[in-house]
């Protein structure tokens, strides 16, 4: 039985349990983040914890942990689930009070965090992609919030699925903006563009990273609204995501995306992401050898 982590105590997952009254159960108030682990360290544990504070603020539930006690708790979860590749969950709520949308005068947050398998990306998908449709974004308007309430994102995802493709690619007044749970990339003309970060999408980790390894390796990118047509006409849509990494779409809306087939900017940025964890599983063999 995986080990999980509330308030203050880790014990087996079928022995963790949440009072009736939750804010989290009654009305889905509060936020959350998802942290991949390879070889058995943390993947861009500070940006996550930057994230998680920016949306506890903006909800307003107060911090719970300092950045030094987030850590030692999530490396001891980690380390408690046997290392190696994981995806570590973390939620905290508004904690328990009387049911009332106002908020209580003094929260006590509920903490929760898990550890779940990491599955890789299959060779299947890398080598032939995965299909996409465009769906309105009937979403708030506040989705750089990774708040927990994610009913609309459900019924997107699973409206995708249910028409057999791996993800909806939501479009705001004519413009693409994300995934259902996941950030958009296309390749035009030789330059990688995503949309810039702003109320409307979440600013994903992966993402930023994608930009990172695009400026250090000399791949022409920017940030720049996608609008639905370009979105159509793309050479080349990428889907990113913490767990997924990077996903190429070669299929949108049942047509092919240019050939039908990944492209070559895939191919390079998935080997750029690929030699950034291992140089971070290298570093950390030698931190603990040494
Ligand atoms: N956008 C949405 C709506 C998401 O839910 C997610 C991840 O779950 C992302 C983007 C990607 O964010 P990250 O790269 O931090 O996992």
């Amino acid at each position: 039985m995986a080990a999980v982590y509330l308030n203050g105590e880790f014990l087996p997952a079928d022995q963790a349990c949440i009072p009736v009254l939750d804010r989290g159960f009654i009305f889905g108030d509060g936020v959350y983040e998802v942290i991949p682990v390879y070889g058995g360290r943390l993947f861009r544990l500070d940006e996550h914890l930057q994230r998680l504070r920016n949306s506890l603020h903006a909800v307003r539930i107060p911090e719970p942990l300092g950045d030094a006690d987030w850590r030692t708790l999530l490396e001891e979860l980690v380390a408690r689930n046997h290392g190696g590749e994981q995806s570590i969950y973390l939620q905290v709520t508004r904690g328990s009070a009387q049911r009332d949308h106002a908020m209580p005068e003094h929260p006590e947050p509920t903490v929760f965090a898990m550890s779940s398998p990491l599955h890789p990306v299959s060779a299947e998908i890398r080598e032939h992609g995965v299909a996409a449709i465009t769906l309105d974004d009937i979403r708030w308007q506040r989705c750089h919030i990774k708040a927990i309430s994610l009913l609309p994102n459900i019924l997107l995802r699973q409206q995708a699925l249910d028409q057999g493709a791996a993800e909806a690619i939501l479009v705001r007044d004519g413009l693409a903006t994300e995934g259902a749970a996941s950030n958009l990339f296309i390749v035009s003309d030789d330059t990688l563009i995503t949309p810039p970060t702003g109320p409307l999408l979440l600013p994903g980790i992966t993402r930023d990273l994608i930009l990172e390894l695009a400026e250090a390796n000399g791949i022409p990118h920017r940030e720049h609204d996608i609008r639905h047509e370009q979105l159509r006409d793309a050479d080349e849509i990428w889907l990113t995501s913490s767990t997924k990494e990077i996903l190429p779409v070669t299929r949108l809306d049942d047509r092919p995306v240019a050939d039908g087939s990944p492209g070559p900017l895939y191919r390079r940025m998935l080997a750029l992401y690929q030699d950034y964890k291992q140089h971070l599983r290298d570093q950390h063999t030698m931190a603990t050898e040494s």
